[in-house]
């Protein structure tokens, strides 16, 4: 059905510009630089990412991915995930903020998959910001549930793409996410997952001035 026309379609691009390279590296009408082997190297890493993003999507949809719940105290937590992606802030000249509200939070979720999401939205973050500005992660308590905030001042959602944004596939600017290696399924696995969990996901978002996306899900009862 359609799902299979999508994931043929994107598979071939990368793959053909993959052996397209190959081919003028053989044909010698492509010089053996440096910059060949790079762009060959990044499109075979957008080829991995996507059959990864794949594949975790089609074990969320069967359900028969295991959920393993346990009490994870958020401030270490967090803290793992933003030293993790610092290197790439950095690069860009994004900065990364964390705040966590004062006392300890414990989540209940899976260790795997909340950290999956996570990654996923602080990389869309950083992929929709401009160098100069700021990504922010936060989490506080609020009322037995836990609510994690990630807020970009990058360049937003049109309020066209917005009711979109979590569908299989979908990229407010087709050329632009693929060019900046977006799969366009992360939002849809992100969400899954976030629902496997017990909880939900909520965006908002402004053109120009920026995205929020909050996470709701079961916390630990101290
Ligand atoms: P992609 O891999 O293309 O980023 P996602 O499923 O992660 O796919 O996101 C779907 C689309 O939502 C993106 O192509 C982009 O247009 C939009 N999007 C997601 N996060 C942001 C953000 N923080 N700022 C602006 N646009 C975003």
């Amino acid at each position: 059905g359609e799902m299979m026309a999508n994931i043929v379609h994107e598979l071939r691009t990368p793959l053909t510009s993959c052996s397209g390279y190959m081919e003028g590296l053989v044909d010698g009408v492509v010089p053996a630089s440096d910059d060949t082997y790079m762009l060959v190297h990044r499109e075979a890493g957008r080829l991995s990412r996507l059959v990864d993003d794949l594949q975790r999507l089609s074990r969320v949809e069967s359900g028969k991915e295991k959920i393993d719940l346990i009490d994870i105290p958020a401030t270490p937590f967090l803290e793992r995930v933003v030293r993790r992606l610092e290197p790439q802030f950095r690069e860009k000249g994004v900065e990364l903020e964390l705040l966590t509200a004062p006392g300890p939070i414990t989540f209940v979720a899976d260790e795997d998959k909340l950290d999956q999401v996570l990654l996923n939205l602080l990389d869309n973050g950083l992929r929709y910001t401009a160098s100069g500005g700021t990504v922010r992660l936060s989490a506080e308590g609020k009322d037995g549930r836990v609510e994690i905030t990630i807020k970009d001042d990058g360049i937003g959602i049109s309020p066209d793409d917005l009711p979109h944004i979590f569908e299989r596939f979908y990229r407010a600017d087709k050329s632009r996410s693929r060019e900046r290696g977006g799969t366009g399924i992360g939002l849809t696995i992100a969400k899954r997952y976030i629902e496997a969990l017990g909880g939900d996901i909520k965006v908002e978002s402004r053109q120009g001035e920026g995205t929020i996306f909050t996470l709701t899900f079961p916390a630990a009862s101290s």
